[in-house]
């Protein structure tokens, strides 16, 4: 079949993006979907900063693809061998597929599939297949077995998450990144407990998600970092109780101060290596520093190792908030519903898929939290 897709065919385009266009809207050939796979009409699809990094070149990827990894849609087809989908069926996208099979995935942790990851890296689904095509056949990488640029899509049924109907789609398309990772970060990675104190450096959708997170784990207080007053502005909407403007103050001591020694968990979502190390040291004596943004391969982190034993501070990663996609997105949903998780609030604006370079301009300057492609 043929649909229409955004498509990146190279990597470090110039901004502004509405100048530059590194993302063309083509008509470009579909294959259908193989045994496991399903087609999905792509019904919300958000823009990320993990979407920008593959733009701008900080997270390269092969060329060319079709990007985009927090989505929404409706299932139109199934491949053989496909269990618990079918057509008609509301889905969220989960950007590692998860195999089920490998050692990750034994152990409960199929963020860190090691077949997924795969995948993901080379650009295609869990087979191994790609479905995208130009018209001379070349063929076009997905993204993290998601390719939500596109009206039509074709999944792995192990990145997949089924949905009650429920939910509008262009909210249930924020639970596949900002939320998971966010909220992932907090509950599943720092297992945050009640009156636990937080800082959350760097406040984009998901370091919103990380104060709602810490919000509803109970956690006080809850320290909000950016060097934006328009971002600070929104943050006690989220959970924040306390805010922090980097650009005026010494944002380490604030954040010590105001937790009185320092935070027992600081989050770092802007994927900065010299903001993850103000996040360390704003973290108190026997602290967690959870790191969840992506900083560019090349970026190497100094910390003082003595603090690691004589103070026992942690370092963690978080990829994917140490999800559980199946367990995750309906409790976070059920969250979200009993008022809990305010994540309507993430939707800055609505756009078609036309608009998505100026779209992309406006997330890199800090203009917006979420905005959403919707295809009808
Ligand atoms: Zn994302
Ligand atoms: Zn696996």
């Amino acid at each position: 079949m043929k649909t229409k897709a955004a498509v990146l065919s190279a990597m470090g385009q110039p901004v502004p993006y509405g100048q530059s266009l590194p993302l063309t809207i083509e008509d470009v050939t579909l294959d259908g979907p193989g045994a496991g796979e399903v087609l999905v009409e792509i019904a919300a699809a958000g823009l990320c900063h993990s979407d920008l990094s593959v733009i701008n070149g900080s997270r390269p990827r092969p060329m060319p693809m079709i990007i985009g990894h927090e989505a929404s849609g409706i299932v139109r087809d199934t491949g053989p061998g496909v269990a618990g989908l079918a057509a008609g069926d509301h889905v969220v996208f989960s950007y590692v597929p998860m195999c089920g099979r490998c050692l990750p995935c034994s152990e409960g942790r199929p963020a860190m599939c090691e077949n997924g990851a795969q995948a993901n890296l080379t650009g295609t689904l869990l087979s191994g297949s790609r479905h995208f095509h130009r018209a001379d056949g070349s063929p076009i990488h997905h993204h993290l077995g998601v390719s939500s640029y596109a009206q039509f899509t074709v999944a792995a049924q192990e990145s997949l998450i089924k949905i009650e109907d429920n939910l509008p789609l262009e909210i249930a398309a924020l639970f596949g990144c900002a939320v998971m990772t966010g909220v992932g970060a907090v509950v599943n990675t720092a297992r945050v407990a009640p009156g636990q104190s937080v800082a959350v450096f760097g406040l984009g959708g998901v370091g919103m998600s990380a104060l709602m997170g810490a919000r509803a784990a109970g956690a006080w207080p809850i320290v909000a970092v950016d060097l934006l007053e328009s971002k600070l502005n929104l943050a006690g909407q989220f959970g924040a109780t306390h805010l922090v403007n980097a650009a005026q103050v010494d944002a380490v001591q604030a954040v010590r101060d105001l937790t009185h020694g320092g935070a027992q968990f600081a989050f770092e979502s802007v994927g900065n290596e010299k903001v993850l190390a103000q996040a360390f040291a704003a973290s108190r004596r026997g602290g967690t520093t959870v790191t969840i943004g992506l900083p560019h391969p090349s970026k190497n982190l100094s910390v003082p190792a003595v603090t690691l034993v004589a103070e026992e501070r942690t370092i963690k990663g978080s990829y994917m908030g140490s999800a559980v996609p199946r367990r995750d997105v309906p409790r976070f949903i059920a969250l979200y519903q009993a008022g809990l998780l305010p994540v309507d609030r993430l939707l800055s604006r609505t756009i078609p898929l036309e608009e998505i370079n100026p779209a992309f301009d406006a997330l890199d300057r800090g203009e917006v939290l979420r905005q959403v492609i919707q295809y009808t």
